[in-house]
């Protein structure tokens, strides 16, 4: 379908680390039948200006290490050519993307007439992105008490989201 990034060649999905919720992990998951350690990884907060509030902590080492949900990027690992391979499922993210969660938009990557197209026309923000971020920075919050190793973080994000008293 025609719109605003069939102008571009996809230069925020070849760009940007794709952050994403544990939500969107169990998405993808169960519609491409990929176990999630085939398409996300945890990449150091000090490569990725991000929101405080999805930042895991690791204490592998004694100290605090942080990190970031993300589909494997640069490129995004769903990427072929200039096409989505999950567009139907993308994360929320991805598919809000360049609108932030707080109504500005992040049009740096955009080229022009894209830019202008999504300042007039908006974008399709899904319904249920604020609260899944909700309750992905509450899980968040809950592992980083914790103050658990990596390799038992995702296998923990996991759980969470499928409790569905969580
Ligand atoms: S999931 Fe699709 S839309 Fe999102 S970054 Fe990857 S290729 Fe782009
Ligand atoms: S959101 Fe912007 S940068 Fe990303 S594909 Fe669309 S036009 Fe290109």
């Amino acid at each position: 379908m025609l719109g605003p990034c069939s102008l571009c060649s996809a230069e925020c999905c070849r760009n940007h680390y794709i952050s994403v919720t544990v939500f969107d992990v169990l998405r993808i998951s169960e519609k491409t039948k990929k176990k999630p350690e085939e398409f996300v990884i945890l990449y150091p907060l000090r490569l990725i200006n991000f929101d405080n509030d999805t930042v895991l902590e690791f204490h592998d080492n004694g100290f605090p290490e942080e990190h970031i949900l993300c589909l494997k990027s640069h490129p995004c690992i769903f990427l072929e050519g200039k096409k989505c391979r999950i567009h139907e499922f993308a994360p929320s993210v991805c598919r809000t993307y360049p609108e932030k969660t707080d109504g500005k938009f992040n049009l740096e990557l955009c080229p022009f007439p894209s830019a202008f197209l999504f300042r007039v026309l908006g974008t399709n923000m899904p319904s249920n992105y604020k609260k899944e971020l909700r309750r992905y920075k509450t899980i968040v919050k809950e592992w980083n008490k914790k103050k658990g190793k990596k390799r038992d973080c995702i296998d923990f994000l996991i759980s969470r989201a499928r409790d569905p008293i969580a």
